[in-house]
This record gives C-alpha cells, sequence and structure tokens, in this order.
C-alpha cells in the first residue's frame, strides 16, 4: 500500500514539476516598457508564467497582452507589489486569449486613449475568454483633455464619454478591485453581449463602487449589462457581494438590459440612484440591501418587462421610491416584431414577474402601474412584502387599469401616522422583528472582504460604512 501511495505521489511531482519548468516569472521595470510590451503580446508567454511589474509608474499606451493560459495555470500580469505598480497617462489596453490575470495594478490619472481603457477583446468577434480581473484599483481615471476643459456650449460637462473595462467574450471574473472617481460620462463596467455568443457567464464580486459624482445626464452608470440592441438575448452574468457607496453618477447605478442575468447580495449604500431592470427578461434581484439614509434621489428597484424574480431584497430608509413598476409602451417584442415601429429603447410591459419576501422600511413610496404608456402589468405578484415607518405613500396608479394585473397577496404593512391602506393583500401588523440589527448584520456581512484591501480609499470607505452603525 505505501509502495502504491509513493508511486502516485512521484507521479503527481512529475507531472507539476513538467509545468513548473515550463512557467516562468519575468520582472520589468518602468524603463523596460518597450520589451514588457513586445513580450505581452507576442503570444509567446506559457501557461503558469508570471510577468511582473516592479514598483514605479508605468505609461503602456497601446498596451495587448495575448496569451493562453490554461485552467488553473493562468498567465499572470501583476504588481510584484500590489499598488506600488502604478499605470497612468492614456492607455488602450486589449486583453485576448485564454486564463489571463491581472493582479493588484493600480491604475491611477490614466485614461482611454480610445473607447475603453480596458477591453477583453482584441477587435470585434476576437473577444477573450476565462480572465480574470482582480484585486486591482481604478481610481481617478479621466482625460485632462475631456474633464478639465469647460464644456462646449449647449453640451453637458465632460460630454464624451470614455469606458473603464469593457468585458467581451465569457467566463471573465471581477472581483477584489476598487473602482472610483470616474467624472466624465460612460461606463464604469460594461458587459458587452455579442450577438453569436452572448451567454457570457461573467461573474462581478466583492468590488468596491466608490464614489462618483452626479454627472448631470444620462450614460454615468456604474455597470451595465448589455444593450438595449442585445437585450432580448440571453447573458448569465452574476453580480453578488459588491459594494456601491456614493454612486451618483446617474440615476441608473446598475442597468440590467439583457436576460437571465443575477444580481445579489449587493449593498447600494447612499447611492443615488436604482437598481434598474431597464431590458431584457427573467432576471432575478435576490438579497440586496439598500441604505439610502434619506438622501434625495436614493432609489430602490425599478422594474420592467418580463420573468424577473424578487425576493429577500431590505430597502432602508429611500427618499425617493423603493420600488417601482413601470406599465409599458409596447408589448414584449416577438420575431416578428418590426423593431423600426416599436423599438427595443422603448419600454416594455411588465408580466409574470414575482416580488416577494421583501422588506421596504423607511422608504418614501412605492410605485405601482407609473409612467406612460398603455401595456399595463400583467400577473405581477406581490407577496409577503413588509413595508414599515414612513413609506405612507403606496401609489397605485390608474387603478381602475393597473390594479387587475397586480396579486396582492399576504403583505405587512405599519406606518408611523397610522394610516390604513384600502387594498386587498395588506394587513396591518406590526414588525415582528428589530429592523435596525437586521440591517445592521446584513451591512456588516457585506462590507466584509470587499475590494482591493491594500488601497487606502478602500479601507477608508468601508470604515466610513461601518462608522454608521458604531455611532447607535
Ligand atoms: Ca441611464
Amino acid at each position: 500500500m505505501r509502495y502504491y501511495k509513493k508511486l502516485i505521489l512521484c507521479g503527481l511531482l512529475m507531472s507539476c514539476g513538467s509545468n513548473l519548468s515550463e512557467a516562468a516569472t519575468r520582472y520589468f521595470s518602468p524603463s523596460e516598457v518597450k520589451d514588457l510590451k513586445t513580450l505581452l503580446k507576442s503570444g509567446k508567454l506559457k501557461p503558469g508564467d508570471d510577468v511582473i511589474l516592479k514598483d514605479g509608474t508605468y505609461n503602456l499606451g497601446d498596451v495587448d497582452f495575448f496569451a493562453n493560459g490554461m485552467s488553473g495555470d493562468t498567465i499572470t500580469l501583476k504588481a510584484e507589489n500590489p499598488g506600488k505598480a502604478v499605470i497612468s497617462g492614456p492607455l488602450k489596453m486589449r486583453i485576448y486569449g485564454n486564463y489571463l490575470k491581472l493582479d493588484g495594478l493600480y491604475f491611477h490619472k490614466a485614461w482611454a486613449s480610445g473607447f475603453s481603457m480596458i477591453e477583453f477583446r482584441r477587435d470585434k468577434g476576437e473577444h477573450a475568454s476565462n480572465c480574470r480581473m482582480t484585486n486591482c484599483v481604478i481610481d481617478d481615471c479621466n482625460d485632462p483633455d475631456k474633464s478639465e476643459k469647460p464644456a462646449p456650449a449647449g453640451q453637458l460637462p465632460m460630454s464624451v464619454a470614455e469606458y473603464w473595462v469593457g468585458l467581451y467574450g465569457e467566463n471573465h471574473r471581477v472581483d477584489h478591485c476598487y473602482f472610483a472617481n470616474k467624472r466624465i460620462g460612460g461606463l464604469v463596467l460594461q458587459l458587452w453581449l455579442d450577438e453569436n455568443s452572448h451567454i457570457n457567464n461573467h461573474q462581478i464580486d466583492h468590488n468596491l463602487f466608490g464614489v462618483r459624482n452626479p454627472y448631470g445626464g444620462n450614460g454615468a452608470e456604474i455597470i451595465r449589462v448589455g444593450h438595449s440592441w442585445s437585450s432580448q438575448l440571453e447573458s448569465h452574468a452574476i453580480i453578488e457581494n459588491n459594494v456601491f457607496l456614493h454612486c451618483d453618477g446617474e440615476n441608473e447605478i446598475i442597468s440590467v438590459k439583457s436576460c437571465n442575468n443575477v444580481l445579489r447580495k449587493n449593498l447600494f449604500f447612499e447611492s443615488r440612484g436604482a437598481l434598474v431592470c431597464r431590458h431584457g427578461h427573467y432576471n432575478v434581484i435576490e438579497g440586496n440591501t439598500f441604505v439610502g439614509n434619506d438622501l434625495q434621489g436614493t432609489c430602490g428597484i425599478r422594474i420592467i418587462n418580463q420573468g424577473h424574480t424578487v425576493y429577500d431584497n431590505l430597502l432602508c430608509r429611500l427618499a425617493g421610491w423603493g420600488l417601482l413598476v413601470r406599465v409599458g409602451v409596447f408589448d414584449r417584442p416577438t420575431p416578428d416584431t418590426d423593431i423600426k415601429a416599436e423599438p427595443l429603447t422603448s419600454f416594455h410591459r411588465v408580466e409574470n414577474v414575482d416580488i416577494s419576501y421583501n422588506d421596504f422600511v423607511d422608504c418614501k413610496s412605492m410605485e405601482f402601474g407609473s409612467g406612460k404608456g398603455e401595456k399595463m402589468p400583467k400577473n405581477v405578484r406581490f407577496a409577503y412584502n413588509n413595508i414599515y415607518g414612513q413609506t405612507d405613500n403606496i401609489r397605485l396608479f390608474r387603478p381602475e387599469q393597473t390594479l387587475c394585473g397586480f396579486y396582492f397577496l399576504n403583505n405587512s404593512y405599519a406606518f408611523n401616522d397610522g394610516a390604513k391602506l384600502n387594498l386587498e393583500g395588506f394587513t396591518i401588523r406590526k414588525p415582528t422583528v428589530d429592523y435596525s440589527s437586521i440591517e445592521r448584520s446584513r451591512v456588516m456581512d457585506s462590507i466584509n472582504d470587499i475590494g482591493a484591501n491594500w488601497y487606502d480609499n478602500n479601507k477608508d470607505d468601508l470604515q466610513y460604512i461601518k462608522a454608521k452603525y458604531m455611532q447607535e
């Protein structure tokens, strides 16, 4: 028996040994950028290779990172000391190939020289797969020409968009990163859906999305999943365990524009916007926590389209609506729909949506059936939800038309002013749980192991949230 074990061990060592002998670690300093870029682009990096950036500031310009790693043998571009390799200046980083990883890089005072600063593709149709961006920071990356010059007359300030990270392809993970201080329009993180390979399985988790000041118009979302043109396609992205703090760019923090995504256990803290199911169907919004602290513009979950599941979300002290279920302008498009007459950018009917087991505490309002359009919600179940505190403003718009589209079941409510609801499916019932302790424990769970822990602003942001619960 012992002999047999030894044989196995020997075999394991041999197989590991052969990989180790191939894998190489190469170091570069800022004076060697030319050689670094040549190597990254060469396609010659082997599975398990590490390319390590020594401390210093790197002006990379156009840089391609192309290679093919393997599962468990990723090819990694990383900082020798996390945060000490700073990437600055105009940047167009294109990552394509397989199993490539960015680790510990600090993007600071860099900006997109093209459309996106970092793209997971070489070109149209040539996408990356199985790549990971982890433990990285992108902070204050704004083209100085665009962000510091006054806006042309009649245009929004900084009205030219630049994107920070564009995910193309499939199976990417963006995790434990910190993003903040985007001032120019455009997305922090855009998930692009390809017409032919739209199921992407991307995972966005444990990131800290820090301050983004109000932009003054559309196009300053933090994350968008798809676009209206790809909105009827299955995406299958997972966005979970992220923290959004002071993400005030515009009224959408996350804009979902595709089908079959999961958004769960994220914390939206004092962020003046909402999680919006803007286009697409069958998205799951689960276990998220929203804390608005009564700041103007803080909102909850906005529902448009079909087949969504919204459950176990906790929404506290939102100065705007906790929930908004919109009426549609058109019905859900079918293959026969003339999308010129009924554009995908419009609003489609809400249908077959389940909103249950959510808690709305001290939110300003709940909106059922608001907005322009004649396609009334159908088969929306609103069940086992609890609505407490200041939420004395449940608005059912055009009830004679919209009421039949909602099935209200076993919801509890109790308002501070004792107001009574004249709606079936709602029962006055005092809270049976202590919401302040539930909120506290959900928030504390949410800020554990978030972002790039070597970055001071990351630590400060988490401490800011934590401190809100220490004072009490
Ligand atoms: Ca928007």
